[in-house]
């Protein structure tokens, strides 16, 4: 394919998977990331391990992999009270949302990637937005991002699609996806250099990778990736 395409590359697995993803399928992809405030800013110096392994390890991508633009959303973490942006203890809401909902995160960081995507000649948007087995952010939902898929290129009266390739597979999957797009290369550059865990843990390494092994984050990911490994292993 010919067009150019936006990644929402956070550092972690599962950006880390789209951005794999998006240089198999389009001509030239840059990315983008927000500084808003995380607790913990890990996952930020992560995203430049990987941009870096990426380039030397992937000769076929590296051609294709162009800008990291980085964008300051401060103002997030000033309008928000959660578990991602304040030392609290993570827990659940009585609607069945956990405190690490930051509102309106998603439809902030689509709305600046358009912005950047549109002065940038690109005319994709790829995230790692997931419906299968995410907390429920309504953010994250399909019919959210299709809504927003509309109102950008109406409102840039331009194109912007808005791809995600992760949207209805679980994490198993998101695994087996990485091993089909780069083989064991690319299952190891994200077991060892991507970053999901909600505490910023990069202490305790485990086979799934570096985290707290704990929050629902790190559950989600080491049961993701058990169940990928057994199916490896079975095959
Ligand atoms: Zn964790």
């Amino acid at each position: 394919m010919n067009s150019k395409a936006l990644v929402l590359f956070s550092g972690g697995q599962d950006s880390t998977t789209c951005l794999a993803w998006a240089l198999e399928r389009y001509a030239h992809v840059e990315t983008i990331g927000f500084a808003y405030g995380q607790r913990h800013s890990v996952e930020l110096e992560c995203r430049k391990t990987i941009r870096q392994r990426l380039q030397t390890d992937f000769p076929e991508w590296s051609a294709k992999l162009g800008e990291d633009h980085m964008l300051d959303l401060s103002v997030l973490g000033q309008i928000s009270d959660t578990a991602l942006t304040q030392d609290k203890a993570i827990e659940f809401h009585k609607s069945g949302l956990p405190n690490t909902f930051v509102p309106g995160r998603n439809i902030l960081f689509f709305t600046f990637a358009s912005a950047v995507a549109y002065r940038r000649g690109l005319e994709v948007l790829v995230g790692g937005m997931c419906e299968t087995d995410y907390s429920g952010y309504p953010d994250c939902r399909d019919n959210t991002l299709k809504a927003l898929q509309v109102a950008m290129s109406l409102g840039l009266d331009s194109p912007m699609v808005v791809e995600t390739p992760l949207m209805w597979i679980d994490k198993a999957a998101t695994w087996q996806m990485a091993q089909a797009l780069g083989g064991d290369k690319l299952v190891e550059l994200i077991r060892q250099d991507t970053h999901t865990c909600y505490m910023g843990d990069r202490s305790v390494p485990h086979e799934w990778g570096f985290g707290c092994g704990a929050c629902p984050a790190c559950d989600l990911r080491s049961q993701g990736y058990k169940s990928f490994s057994e199916e490896v292993v079975v095959a």
